[in-house]
């Protein structure tokens, strides 16, 4: 009889999960967002788009490669040609041309569109916070924020980033401590939408020792049509002391930074938001790929068991699928 599989997520590890899956077994996605992308995700503000997670992904492995052969043939996934400027404070150090031949790519038009693509013949359910899994007679039962229950599952995979895993297992699990010790590093994303172009000489810069880290012109990616979406991360160090501060003050530094680095006064801008990523990087990784618990039917994976980056959300979940299918 065909095993029914609950996925917890639909960021890459989860929906490469069900990808992976869906030939051998009956799997259902939950979401909790209005749409899949996770930490890959595309914020719409009309007219203005941002990846506002990951910026762009490498490729270091035939099976990540051989695992996206189809989107690059359909063109949903190019390489980056951009200026990457590197600065140490407000001193630019260096500006590197990356060439195609570098391997920084990226979804196109959207960063989300590589999820979208995934998932499309997956059955995916948005808009659904699990909140509460339960184990009775060898199956497990989901419940959402509202308490609705959606059926028996004989297995339940989550693919959540650490801390969100930890808030749905109860310590009789076998890999509850271990996931307990993992701390993941936050971050705020500043998205600036203007009429005007910048014309500045780089597409994107490092910067050190700033409470701003990384600085990039959405729009330099390939196949984007919108005009002049800056994206602005903080460091970490100023995310991990601003955890508590309200966003409107988050907001407000982070653009005066800005504004000082690009020499531009962004107040001037059209749209101006703030998003505040909780977990971004592991501080540091298991030495599994995935955790399971054959006995209960539960096990998780992303992109923190290896090295949190797309690669790793993608390598875990693909091991885990792996050893589930085995
Ligand atoms: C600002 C930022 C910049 C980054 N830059 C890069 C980069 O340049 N290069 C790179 O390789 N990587 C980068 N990353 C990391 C990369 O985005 C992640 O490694 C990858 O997307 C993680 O995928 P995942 O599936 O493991 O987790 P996620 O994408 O976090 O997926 C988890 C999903 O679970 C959902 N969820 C959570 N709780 C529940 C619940 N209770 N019920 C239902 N759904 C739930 C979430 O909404 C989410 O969609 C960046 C990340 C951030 C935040």
């Amino acid at each position: 009889m065909i095993k029914n599989i609950a996925v917890i997520g639909a960021g890459l590890a989860g929906t490469t999960v069900a990808s992976l899956m869906k030939g051998n077994f009956d799997v259902k996605i939950f979401e909790k967002s209005k749409n899949a992308g996770g930490r890959m995700s595309t914020r719409k503000e009309i007219p203005f788009n941002f990846d506002h997670g990951a910026q762009f992904f490498k490729i270091s492995t035939i099976d990540f490669k051989n695992f996206l052969l189809d989107l690059f043939t359909q063109k949903v996934i190019e390489p980056w040609k951009f200026r990457l400027a590197y600065f140490e404070g407000q001193y630019l150090k260096k500006i590197k041309m990356i060439e195609d031949e570098d391997g920084f790519f990226v979804g196109v038009p959207n960063m989300d569109s590589i999820i979208k693509y995934l998932s499309k013949n997956c059955n995916l359910i948005l808009n659904t916070k699990i909140e509460r899994i339960v184990r009775k007679n060898d199956k497990w039962s989901l419940y959402d924020q509202n308490k609705k229950s959606y059926g028996l599952f004989d297995w339940v995979i989550l693919s959540l980033p650490a801390q969100q895993s930890l808030e749905l297992i109860s310590n009789n699990i076998s890999f509850y401590s271990l996931i307990e010790k993992i701390k993941m590093k936050g971050c705020f994303s500043l998205m600036v939408g203007m009429k005007k172009s910048l014309n500045l000489d780089f597409d994107a810069a490092l910067i050190e020792n700033e409470d701003i880290a990384w600085f990039a012109i959405n729009n330099s990616k390939p196949g984007r049509m919108n005009k002049n979406c800056l994206i602005i991360n903080s460091s970490y160090e100023y995310a991990s002391k601003n955890l508590n501060t309200s966003k409107a003050k988050v907001l407000k530094h982070l653009l005066s930074k800005s504004s000082k680095f690009l020499n531009y006064d962004l107040l001037k801008s059209n749209i101006i938001k703030i998003h505040q990523w909780k977990y971004v990087e592991a501080e540091c990784s298991p030495i599994e790929n995935f955790f399971i618990d054959h006995k209960e039917k539960i096990a998780v994976c992303g992109d923190w068991f290896i090295n949190s980056r797309v690669e790793g959300a993608f390598l875990s979940a693909n091991e885990l699928s792996k050893e589930i299918i085995k």
